[in-house]
């Protein structure tokens, strides 16, 4: 990437409006190339990748919430990484247990409104919830 090139919102990554995450992202992406600006009257070399750093970073968590989601149908094409199944099953039990457990579903949904990154649903009190009390039958 040359330096004096930078890419936000949509032009870098681009999500299934069907999650409206897009302009959450582009705004978090707006916020913090603002405080990096902020930070440095002037640019140095490298700012656009510290910035498309903190961008992937922004990313990370709802691209892995609609991918995970979107590899549900089986005619999306893409890299189904090994982790695909296992998140899957998780997350289908995060939703079962977050009906009757406040902590449980308080934790999904501060992840669902990018408060939290995706990690915060794998708190072992979530994980041993799940694993004691969920009935949810997997196919
Ligand atoms: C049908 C649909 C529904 C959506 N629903 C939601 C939702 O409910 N919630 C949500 O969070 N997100 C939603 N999104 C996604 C959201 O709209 C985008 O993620 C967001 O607008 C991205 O902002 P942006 O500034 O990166 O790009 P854009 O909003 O696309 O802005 C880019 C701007 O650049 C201009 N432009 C392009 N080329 C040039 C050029 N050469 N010179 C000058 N100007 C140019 C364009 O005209 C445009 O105004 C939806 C998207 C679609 C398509």
């Amino acid at each position: 990437m040359p330096d004096g090139l930078l890419i936000v919102g949509d032009a870098h990554c681009r999500f299934d409006p069907v999650f409206g995450q897009g302009i959450s992202v582009a705004a978090m992406e707006a916020t913090a190339l603002m405080g990096m600006l902020d930070e440095s009257k002037h640019t140095k070399p490298g700012f656009n990748q510290r910035f498309h750093t903190k961008a992937s970073r922004i990313i990370a968590t709802p691209w892995k919430m609609s991918s995970t989601a979107v590899f549900r149908h089986p005619k999306v094409i893409g890299n189904r990484k090994w982790t695909v199944p296992l998140l899957q099953r998780y997350s289908k039990r995060v939703y079962e247990r977050s009906s009757d457990n406040r902590d449980t579903y308080t934790r999904l949904i501060k992840v669902m409104n990018l408060l939290q990154p995706s990690t915060h649903l794998l708190h072992p009190k979530v994980a041993k919830d799940i694993l004691l009390k969920s009935h949810v039958q997997i196919t």
